[in-house]
């Protein structure tokens, strides 16, 4: 066995953003599935933007920068055309950046891969396929022509790859063997790859294995040591850098430093302690690449205790590299662009470009004494100092709210009760037909949006239109007769952010972009400090609805959890007190949509499963925690109002429990799979309350036929006696063609009244 000559190296991050400073990579990719841009204008724009990347990481200091996290959609898909396991439905297009595209994104009669969360982040994935007929094959151009690229630029590149623990842990098995089992066809073709990036002159190869901070059994861990054990006996190679991120890597740990691999990755920022690793001698000859700045969260560093933390480190590690906890992939590229910011929260902030500079801070204290960051220490204190005393970030009268409320403010009376009131109401037929909220965000909205914002028209003239588009939602719903209304949320551009922006202790970026899926992007907003409603938020819109029809129509809110989810968080507090903070605004927004005349409110909670932590032990808390929130903001009104959630994820499993205890009235559930298989779950959880399993899948143009509908309906009724079953779609309508929308939601109403 060779390893080929290496040096330590003392600053790098474990991977990179890609989608481009102003999502140029983003519109690229568009612009060549649009037609516009040929595949060697595609090329040659990514190959710019990972130069320019590579060059600015290499000047502001990084000492070793990660290549082959670069891609067109997602670097498991990549890990999947690497080790040739693209599913065989694709191997028909020859063209490769189609057939990559087609498994990504589907093609003429060609499925896509299923896409899912990346671990605890708001990063999805694609996942991969492993059956019988996958035949693993070594395809290494992407990754040795990315290093061959920045060795030509002469930077100090070290290919990341995804490790085949985690890639097969995340596959899907086609057929029935679990793809862990496949382990042992996967390592020679590691190996060959390590010898091939050997010869191609990479010092250091990165192989990530996020799945190690996730619980495994005594038999994987098993198959870890096995892995390494493995790799580090490849004939010739560069040097091994594992790394984790996003938690504790647990057992893992004293697994891989007992093989011969040369260095480990750490997150300090999730867990991972310095005790983890000075209670591990075998770490004392190896590179320690010690993440202490946060790679998935905003904030800026406290370079006091990262010291602090690394001088420990220094003396338990063969040697020390400072690092971000995670890839900068999570967060924006650079608070540069954020000029219209309030410059006390700016400096507060680190972006990516920011948290670059801290690192290489970090290892210049470590090298040359904190005496040569002496100014950089000042002003990083100046900044927690600010922060700390800021009143926004602590807001006397929400406390003492949040303080005064007990226990009885996330009760309300038993569900019988209530049922009874609302009933009586209500006058609901028996399977009543309703929507999930948003109807087709038409090209009209979002010209008016557009143009609103661009000052071509008044804020008065927007209000007119978005009225204008209330009315003909609620006529077509009178029209369609439905049962209970809603105002089809054309005045917002997204749940959260709609929420985010008119609630004090959020900000906005201008360009805080961060990659979602694909060439999608969001740009979350930040809390920073306590959340104060300043007024009430959606009541004009709802009652203006509700003025136009005698049907009740449900108020239209986001709940706690989802805000927190698809926001950056404060991390100065626990989520959980964040979560009562904005349980409250929410709470007082119920009281007064009550106040106005409005008979039932939706609080949605699509996120609910996405913020459960990914070991089983923490689990509990946050299921406590996160129903609690939602309680506190259905619990301030009436037993007569009646409380409708929506949750959409067809994977409840682990939160089946926690979605009785949410104690909405009126559940809407994604049932992609079968709706007896949901039902069935609840039942068995003890769940008594109104649920609509949605009737049909909004996430395809097809329209639905009355006979599936009703189908759906009588499988439904199996399960679930008629007094408690709503009939509605499986998810809001948004994205959705009014023609479509107007025939699914016919068909229906006719499937409820005939099974009525
Ligand atoms: N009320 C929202 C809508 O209909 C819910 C969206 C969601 O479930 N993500 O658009
Ligand atoms: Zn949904």
């Amino acid at each position: 066995m060779t390893v080929i000559p290496h040096t330590p190296f003392t600053a790098t991050v474990p991977g990179i953003p890609r989608i481009g400073p102003r999502r140029e990579l983003k519109r690229a990719i568009e612009g060549y599935w649009a037609g516009r841009l040929t595949a060697d204008e595609l090329h040659a724009v990514a190959g710019g933007l990972r130069a320019d990347q590579l060059r600015a990481l290499h000047a502001a200091g990084l000492d070793s920068v990660p290549i082959g996290t670069f891609s067109y959609y997602d670097q498991m898909l990549d890990t999947a055309v690497l080790l040739g396991a693209l599913p065989p439905r694709v191997a028909g297009i020859a063209n490769p950046l189609d057939r990559y595209f087609a498994a990504a994104r589907g093609a003429d009669g060609i499925e896509p891969l299923e896409m899912t969360k990346w671990f605890d982040t708001n990063y999805h994935y694609l996942v991969p396929e492993i059956g019988a007929d996958t035949a693993f094959t070594l395809h290494p151009e992407k990754v040795l022509g990315e290093l061959r690229e920045a060795r030509e630029l002469g930077i100090p590149a070290r290919p990341a790859i995804i490790g085949p623990v985690t890639f097969l842990k995340l596959a899907k098995g086609i057929d029935s063997a679990a793809p862990l089992a496949r382990l042992t066809e996967l390592l020679p073709l590691y190996r060959e790859l390590l010898g091939q990036l050997a010869a191609a002159g990479a010092q250091w190869v990165q192989i990530d294995e996020p799945v190690l901070v996730t619980d495994l059994t005594d038999e994987e861990i098993v198959l870890v040591r096995n892995t390494y054990a493995d790799l580090a006996s490849a004939p010739t190679r560069p040097a091994l850098l594992v790394a984790t991120y996003f938690g504790r890597p647990g057992p893992a740990l004293e697994v891989l430093a007992g093989t011969d691999i040369e260095g480990i990755a750490l997150d300090f920022v999730s867990g991972t302690t310095v005790s983890d690793v000075t209670s591990i001698p075998a770490l004392a000859n190896k590179l320690l690449v010690a993440g202490v700045v946060d790679g998935r969260n905003v904030w800026r560093t406290d370079l006091d205790d990262a010291l602090a933390t690394l001088g420990t480190l220094q003396g338990a590690s063969g040697s020390l590299a400072v690092s971000s906890s995670s890839s900068l992939l999570h967060v924006p590229y650079s608070l540069e662009p954020e000029a219209e910011l309030d410059p006390a929260l700016r400096s507060w902030l680190a972006f990516g470009a920011e948290k670059v500079r801290e690192v290489q801070l970090l290892a210049r204290a470590l090298r040359e004494g904190t005496e040569a960051i002496t100014d950089e220490l000042t002003a990083a204190r100046t900044a927690a100092r600010s922060r700390r005393d800021d009143p926004r970030l602590h807001v006397g009268t929400v406390r003492a709210r949040l303080a005064a409320l007990g226990p009885d403010a996330e009760h309300r009376a038993p569900a019988e009760e209530r049922r009874a009131l609302q009933r009586d109401r209500l006058q609901l037929p028996l399977l009543p037909t309703t929507t999930i909220g948003s109807y087709p965000q038409t090209t009209a909205i979002r010209k008016a949006r557009a143009a609103l914002r661009a000052g071509e028209i008044t804020e008065a003239q927007y209000r007119e239109q978005m009225r204008a588009e209330i009315a003909d939602v609620v006529a077509l719903q009178e029209k369609l007769r439905l049962d209970v209304l809603v105002h089809g949320e054309p005045e917002r551009n997204d749940m959260v952010q709609y929420f985010a922006e008119q609630l004090d202790g959020f900000a906005a970026t201008a360009n805080g972009w961060v990659q979602s899926y694909g060439t999608r992007c969001v740009r979350p907003p930040i809390l920073f400090g306590d959340v104060v409603r300043r007024e009430p938020m959606t009541v004009e819109w709802i009652s203006y609805a509700q003025s136009l029809t005698d049907k009740p129509v449900k108020g239209m809110l986001t709940g706690p959890v989802t805000i927190l989810a698809w926001s950056f968080v404060r991390d100065d507090q626990p989520l959980a007190d964040s979560a009562r903070q904005v349980a409250l605004a929410i709470r007082d927004e119920t009281v007064d949509l009550q106040t106005a005349g409005i008979r039932i409110v939706q609080v949605d909670e699509p996120a609910l499963r996405e913020l459960l932590p990914l070991r089983a032990e923490a689990k509990p808390d946050y299921l406590n925690w996160s129903v609690a929130a939602f309680r506190l903001s259905t619990s301030g009104v009436s037993d007569a109002t009646q409380i409708h959630t929506h949750l959409c994820y067809s994977e409840f499993g682990e939160v089946i429990g926690a979605i009785t205890a949410l104690d909405a009235d009126v559940t809407s559930i994604e049932a992609a799979r079968s709706h007896m298989e949901v039902l069935d779950d609840l039942n068995s959880a003890g769940f008594d309350l109104g649920v609509g399993p949605g009737v049909y899948d909004i996430h395809s143009p097809r329209v639905p036929s009355v006979e599936e509908i009703s189908a759906a309906l009588r499988s439904a009724l199996k399960a679930v006696p008629a007094e408690r079953l709503w009939v509605n779609p499986d998810c809001g309508l948004k994205t959705r063609g009014p023609v479509e929308v107007e025939e699914s939601l016919r068909n229906m109403v006719a499937a409820a009244h005939s099974v009525r």
